[in-house]
């Protein structure tokens, strides 16, 4: 059956949310029904799966080392098994803008559907804590009634057990994200020795648990339509043709409870039952659009698809879906927008991986020493005093060699220590000054051009043209 689009009477949404309560102005809470059907056993199955993967990634190791680690404090990062090192900040920025960019893409392609089924926070409130609450508390009527219930000792038995398994579940996330900021090696010392001499890490896991804690127990979808800017980000991101989980209020619309012995014909497939409300974890109506707070969890796709097949009409009054699909018929189509994302995230890509595979084993910095002109050595020759900084980016030991190789006559004299020939460990930096010294028949100008190599491993790592500084001789 096919209906104009009629305007929706009731627009009072507009100027409320959801879990607001818009007389009082407290938290609304939102007891969210259990949500049952096709897809959300094919999200369980995800969820699990991404779990166990968030679970043991800090436990992944690659040639010794942690596949994933972001540790900030110490500035170290590796992705994939490849270390980052602050000398390689503008590359770690294109990963993270190549990052932002895909989701952008994928958000104006598939709308939040990162939201409903990858997102950390959907996937441990939906299908850990929401299910542990289901378990212990019941659906969401029995959750009201005992919300509402006096004291008792039922009340105070089961409020217990979910805040301590909840606060056991908050310490547990809390260790493993930890462990990704800070090694699962050094969490596993916390764990083993007490925390008497890792204070510090101590205090940071007691933090998080508690922040965990109160997410999952307390704010819970206020994180998702308060907190996080992705989701604020929504609204700049989607357009007509994006999908995203829609009600087909073309079919749908003019809602009405079915009654009996009544024409009903002009009726939409709606029946009003209000079930993808109740299901509805962030608290809001599907039927009223596309919304800020809707985050993709396709619940009450699942939940109007059993109503809809109880009284015998087509699925997929709710479903994913474009507006220019439910409104136009239209089949998805490559709009410029989306067209110029993924160029962009082409563009992005090729240039990572360009970079990527290029990345130096060995960083090298050489900068002539500040504030300092030049030496007269003996014997008619001037030198300049240089810092060097070089850095081993590999998990293997790097030999070091330096040379000058422009002018030919040039010497290099290490000031503390020698570099020529060092074997630099896995992840060491090393510092120092050399001085160049040139004789003064090679120093044409008061800024002779001089060439610097760095080799690893015999492979040539840097090639630095930096100023020699000296006087100008007449011949
Ligand atoms: S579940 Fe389906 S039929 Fe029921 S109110 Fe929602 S959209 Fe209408
Ligand atoms: S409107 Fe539907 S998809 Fe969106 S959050 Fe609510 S139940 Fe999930």
């Amino acid at each position: 059956m096919s209906h104009e689009a009629k305007p929706i009477e009731n627009e009072h949404f507009r100027d409320t949310i959801s879990t607001i309560d818009d007389k009082s102005g407290d938290r609304a809470w939102v007891y969210a029904k259990k949500p049952n059907g096709k897809i959300h056993n094919i999200r369980s199955i995800f969820s699990i799966g991404l779990m166990a993967l968030m679970f043991s990634g800090p436990f992944i190791k690659l040639n010794g080392h942690q596949m994933l680690l972001l540790n900030i404090l110490d500035r170290k990062f590796i992705i994939l098994g490849i270390p980052f090192w602050p000398q390689d900040l503008p590359l770690f920025a294109l990963l993270m803008i190549t990052f932002v960019v895909f989701i952008i893409v994928f958000t104006v392609l598939f709308g939040r559907m990162w939201c409903g089924w990858a997102c950390p926070q959907t996937v441990f409130m939906e299908m850990l804590f929401r299910k542990i609450e289901y378990l212990i508390e019941g659906d969401y009527r029995q959750q009201m009634k005992l919300d509402e219930s006096p004291i008792s000792a039922e009340k105070i038995f089961k409020k217990s057990i979910k805040h301590i398994v909840f606060f056991l579940l908050s310490v547990f996330i809390a260790n493993i994200f930890l462990a990704y900021l800070i090694g699962s090696d050094e969490v596993l010392k916390l764990v083993t020795d007490g925390p008497k001499d890792h204070m510090g890490q101590f205090i940071s896991l007691v933090i998080f648990s508690t922040v965990f804690y109160a997410v999952f127990s307390k704010f819970r979808e206020i994180v998702c339509i308060v907190i996080c800017p992705y989701g604020r980000l929504q609204g700049l991101m989607l357009d007509k043709n994006s999908i995203v989980v829609a009600y087909d209020y073309i079919r749908g619309e003019p809602r009405g409870h079915i009654r009996k012995n009544t024409d009903q014909n002009h009726l939409g497939d709606c029946i009003d039952c209000k079930r993808c409300v109740h299901v509805c974890p962030t608290g809001i109506d599907i039927r009223n659009g596309t919304q800020l707070e809707c985050v993709n969890c396709t619940a009450c796709i699942d939940e109007c698809d059993d109503v809809m097949k109880k009284i015998d009409k087509p699925t997929g009054l709710v479903r994913y879906a474009s507006q220019d699909e439910i409104v136009n018929k239209l089949k998805r189509r490559v709009t410029v927008r989306s067209a110029a994302y993924v160029v962009i995230l082409c563009l992005l890509v090729t240039a990572l991986s360009y970079f990527l595979i290029t990345r130096k084993d060995v960083d090298a910095t050489v900068l002539r020493t500040p504030g300092m002109l030049f030496q007269n050595q003996n014997e008619g020759r001037i030198s300049n005093m240089y810092n060097y900084e070089v850095v081993n980016k590999t998990f293997t030991t790097q030999k070091i060699m330096v040379k000058v190789v422009q002018p030919e006559k040039a010497e290099l004299k290490m000031v503390d220590r020698e570099l020529n020939g060092m074997n630099l460990n896995e992840d060491a930096l090393v510092k120092g000054s050399f001085f160049i010294i040139l004789p003064e028949g090679e120093i044409k100008s008061n800024n002779t051009e001089v060439t610097i190599q760095i080799l690893s491993n015999g492979k040539l790592m840097e090639e630095i043209r930096t100023n020699f500084v000296g006087p100008v001789f007449k011949k």
